[in-house]
């Protein structure tokens, strides 16, 4: 596959893939099934404004692949989540659950909305009609949706509602609940946990020195963002610039992390946070800092800003925000990128242990949860660092990972017969 700037995002997860094919030297028709998807589903979903009028969205589900057990992912409510975003994130599902070992396939939802001015019961209207929508491809061992950008534990609680009116009480056919109704501890803060974590072997790698002499910057501060601040912050690291859709704010010795989530909890963005200055939201991008965390969107580092990068660690916690091209120039540049497909695999990992505890009516606690989910990203980044280090096969983490991840799918989907 050709490397272009304009690529779309299936498209671009497929050039990660085709680099991986190579490797694992896979038959052209093994290429054909994993360079599609298994099943999309596209769907109408009204919703009933509180003003009486109605808004119209276009919702999807895309099922990548099934080899190694039931559909996982999350679901996002953002207008660019279109059928070519969905899928791409539907399969860098498939990838990440077969990298860090949990016995899932890859989905991904989407409805192309704007919900930030959405009441809650509008909210709760969006969430049960579109889950209502694809409920019939749903099911606990079947496809398991989960939070994604703009949707929640509470999102999650309507849609195991709407589930349990059809079929009955089914805790397990959602992840990322609250735990009053079945959720895991440790849950939350999953994914920004296992973003901290993956950062912390990828400076012990490249001998950067103790946390309290490295900055970073977190494009972000949602779920993931915001507990990969509170996390990296508790650690020592300086967090000296953040960002979210509303702009972006820097201090050079370092923000007042717990200060800021109470702002950002109080006022809903980092803006207008005291102890800051505002800054360019592009400039967080290209900010003189050691590690660079993108924890938004897609595609936010592209040829028009890959050069500027001046981080020399960059942990993807967004799902693609680094471009082919852009990763092309990054990796020439020796600027380690720790992959989505393992830098984000936290959320999924706990999302399984939900799913194993739902299973067996047996609930972990945090300690418990949160061993079993290190071991799994420690065993992850091991087993991808020594692939990219010792195999002479991969020219980057990225291709490490995949070039695991897609042997697995691969071996997973000849033993059950269809490759
Ligand atoms: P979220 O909705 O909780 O937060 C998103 C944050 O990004 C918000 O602060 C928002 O203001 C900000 N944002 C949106 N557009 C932006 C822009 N253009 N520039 C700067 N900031 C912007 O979403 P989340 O769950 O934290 O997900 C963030 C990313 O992490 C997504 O790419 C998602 O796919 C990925 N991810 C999430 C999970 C999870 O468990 N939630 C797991 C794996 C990967």
């Amino acid at each position: 596959m050709d490397l272009r700037d304009d690529l779309t995002p299936f498209e671009a997860v497929n050039y990660f893939f085709h680099k991986a094919a190579d490797i694992d030297k896979l038959s052209d028709a093994a290429i054909a099934v994993l360079t599609g998807t298994y099943r999309e589903l596209r769907v109408q979903v009204p919703v009933r404004r509180d003003d009486g009028s109605l808004s119209v969205h276009i919702g999807y589900r895309v099922q990548h692949n099934g080899a190694r057990g039931p559909y996982k992912g999350g679901v996002r409510f953002h207008p660019s989540a279109d059928l070519e975003e969905v899928r791409a994130l539907a399969s860098l599902m498939t990838w990440k659950t077969a990298l860090v070992g949990v016995p899932f396939g890859g989905a991904k939802g989407g409805v192309q909305v704007d919900p930030t001015g959405f009441s809650q019961t509008e909210l709760e209207r969006l969430s049960r009609r579109y889950f209502g929508q694809i409920a019939h491809i749903i099911g606990p061992n079947r496809d398991i949706p989960a939070p994604d950008m703009n949707t929640n534990a509470q999102v999650m609680s309507w849609f195991m509602d709407e589930y349990g009116r059809r079929r009955g009480h089914t805790t397990q056919i959602v992840t990322g609940k609250p735990l009053a109704l079945g959720g895991s501890e440790g849950r939350e803060a999953a994914t920004g946990r296992g973003v901290v974590q993956v950062m912390d072997r990828a400076v012990e790698v490249r001998e950067l020195g103790v946390p309290r002499d490295l900055t970073l910057a977190i494009q972000g501060f949602g779920n993931v963002g915001s507990w990969a601040a509170r996390l990296a912050d508790e650690k020592g690291y300086r967090i000296v610039a953040v960002s979210d859709m509303y702009g972006a704010v820097h201090h050079p010795d370092g923000l007042d992390v717990p200060a800021l989530v109470a702002h950002v909890n109080e006022s809903g963005s980092v803006t207008d946070f005291a102890g800051s200055e505002p800054m360019d939201p592009a400039a967080l991008l290209t900010a003189d800092v050691d590690v660079l965390v993108p924890a938004a969107v897609g595609e936010v580092i592209t040829h028009h800003n890959a050069d500027d990068v001046r981080a020399s660690i960059i942990v993807e916690a967004a799902n693609n925000p680094v471009t082919p091209v852009a990763d092309a120039a990054l990796t020439e540049r020796d600027v380690l990128i720790v992959p989505d497909i393992l830098a984000n695999a936290g959320g999924v990992t706990v999302s399984y242990y939900e799913w194993v505890q739902n299973n067996q009516e047996l609930y972990w606690d945090e300690t418990e949860v949160n061993g079993r989910l290190e071991r799994k990203l420690e065993k992850a980044f091991d087993d991808t660092w020594k692939f990219y280090t010792e195999t002479g096969e991969a020219a980057s983490m990225r291709e490490a990972a995949f070039a695991l991840a897609v042997n697995r799918v691969v071996e997973a989907a000849s033993l059950r017969g269809y490759l």
